[in-house]
């Protein structure tokens, strides 16, 4: 089959590998059928150097299951299905408290080994893949949504879900949300459903930006305005209720932790790639009771509510895609995705493939 495999420092290619197999008794393979790039896809992207050995990339894809392993029982063949991005066991303490990714059977290489579309989990930006514990990982299709309305439940859209959770925003609350990217419009939305007064967007873009402001957010470019003046203003002077980080960049989640008020909540979604946080302990988050709190996706749990807000039609996914490209462009994708423009300097925001 066909499949998008990392070489190298942006080096991706559609190579022929070879078809997906049921391996364990717990597994699926899938007909993959839609599949996205991710802002995390980019990390590998950037990556320097050459992979020590290649491997298929891609953690956000849906499709349907082909064959099934002898101990799958709630996912059938033929079935359609969304795949959450973290695989947990479904088994384990930490998957029954709906901690997939901190799960105690997939992680035994340590803190985010279980994320598809790594070399110990070849990814879906293919015309198939293998899915582990098939019965905890892949999540039904109900009948009435298509391919795109629930792609992103895989995992951007839970994790920007997530970031307004774990940030507790609230009725009335002036949230900051670092990043109009798809994980921050994500936020953005969750705050805004979530009844926040005000949805401060910050980002570089200005295109993403002027997405955000049609979505009913406050934009605002920090290169052109002072952040701390203009939530001192929309606050009376006492900062953010709440700051979400969903670019995954230490000076941003500083900023957050600066912005937030005393007894302020602060989340972190976006996927720092540095285990160096320089916080400000005393007087950044000790001396303001701030909350702190950070994590990766568990679509599992999510999934749920997404659903129903997703059928209400309260959240449209599928409203952030720019681009649809064959699998056969991948690498093109990967370029313009992460150029944020196209050939035709026309903004780029979400690019999904078609296998
Ligand atoms: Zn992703
Ligand atoms: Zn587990």
């Amino acid at each position: 089959m066909k499949s998008l495999v990392f070489h190298g420092h942006r080096d991706v290619r559609v190579d022929d590998v070879p078809d997906p197999q049921i391996q364990q008794p717990g597994d699926a393979v899938l007909r993959v059928e839609r599949t996205a790039i991710c802002g995390s896809d980019l990390h590998a992207y950037h990556a320097a150097g050459p992979a020590a050995s290649p491997f298929a990339l891609g953690h956000e894809f849906l499709g349907t299951v082909e064959d099934v392993g002898s101990d799958v029982q709630r996912v059938r063949k033929g079935d359609r299905v969304l795949v959450a991005c973290t695989v947990g066991c479904g088994h384990c303490s930490l998957c029954r408290d709906d901690l997939y990714s901190g799960c105690q059977t997939t992680t035994t290489m340590g803190p985010l080994s279980n994320i598809l579309g790594t070399p110990l989990l070849p990814g879906g930006q293919a015309e198939g893949a293998r899915i582990p514990f098939a019965d905890t990982n892949c999540l039904p299709i109900p009948d009435g949504l298509d391919d795109e309305q629930v792609l992103f439940l895989t995992d951007i859209l839970p994790t920007g879900y997530m970031g307004a959770d774990l940030a507790e925003v609230g009725p009335g609350d002036v949230c900051v949300v670092f990043g109009c990217g798809p994980v921050g419009t994500f936020a953005q939305i969750a705050a805004q459903l979530r009844g926040a007064a005000c949805v401060v967007a910050v980002d570089l873009d200005d295109g993403r930006l002027e997405k955000a402001r049609a979505r009913g957010c406050r934009p605002l470019n920090p290169t052109r305005e002072d952040l701390d003046g203009v939530v001192r203003e929309l606050t009376d002077g006492r900062g953010a209720d709440c700051a979400i980080e969903a670019v995954g960049k230490v000076e941003l989640a500083l900023r957050a932790i600066d912005v937030a008020r005393p007894g302020g909540r602060v989340s972190i979604v976006g996927i720092i790639v540095s285990n160096e946080l320089p916080i400000p302990i005393l007087t950044g988050v000790l001396g303001k009771n701030l909350t702190l709190r950070a994590g990766t996706v568990n679509p599992q749990f999510y999934y749920p509510e997404l659903i129903r807000l997703i059928q209400q039609g309260r959240i449209r996914p599928e409203e952030i895609i720019t681009h649809r490209l064959p699998l056969a462009d991948a690498p093109r994708g990967y370029e313009i995705f992460d150029a944020h423009k196209d050939s035709n300097e026309e903004d780029v925001l979400k690019v999904v493939l078609q296998p």
